[in-house]
């Protein structure tokens, strides 16, 4: 995909451990994910997730992103800048004219907890984007089917973590 090596230079640039390019047919859905969201979250509601009032469905969203017909997936081992990464190339992605380019790649996780919970928009409404799996994606089997790693951790503080991060391009 001749087309993605350019933002893979960039990604590995910015940090990434890994930046491959993905077909949208590689992506796998399953609407199962919004259990996950609905009842084992720690984080709480935000405005990125798919239980604000608002967001799409499980069967909206994988109909628009199926729309899409490739992207660049990014791996790091730290979250914030894994994800960071991933909206750099959305950014990089829009100037170089590819209007609807769109990223995976979370949001800033304010500190302060999310202003849904307070009835305000959010604060950084430019920056914000759901996480691979709150629009229904199983990332497991997603980034395995493209040799990624990734695995459940017993303990996050001391195990190895595996982030990701998607940038759909056109
Ligand atoms: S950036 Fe902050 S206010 Fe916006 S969705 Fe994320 S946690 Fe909520």
């Amino acid at each position: 995909m001749e087309k993605a090596a350019p933002y893979i230079e960039q990604a590995l640039a910015l940090g990434a451990a890994d930046a491959v390019p993905i077909a949208v047919s590689d992506i796998r859905f399953d609407s199962r994910t919004l259990l996950k969201c609905l009842y084992s979250c720690p984080y709480g509601p935000r405005h990125t997730c798919p239980t604000a009032p608002g967001s799409p469905t499980m069967a909206q969203y994988r109909e628009m992103l199926s729309r899409y017909s490739w992207g660049v997936l990014v791996h790091g081992h730290e979250k914030k800048k894994t994800l960071d990464i991933a909206f750099e190339l959305e950014r990089r992605a829009f100037v170089d004219g590819y209007q609807l380019a769109w990223s995976l790649s979370g949001c800033v996780s304010c500190a302060a907890g999310c202003t849904l919970k307070e009835g305000k928009p959010c604060r950084f409404v430019k920056r914000a984007r759901p996480q691979l799996y709150s629009v229904g994606i199983d990332v497991f089997a997603t980034v395995h089917g493209l040799g990624l790693p990734l695995h459940t951790l017993t303990d996050p503080e001391t195990e190895q973590q595996n982030w990701y991060g998607l940038t759909l391009m056109e």
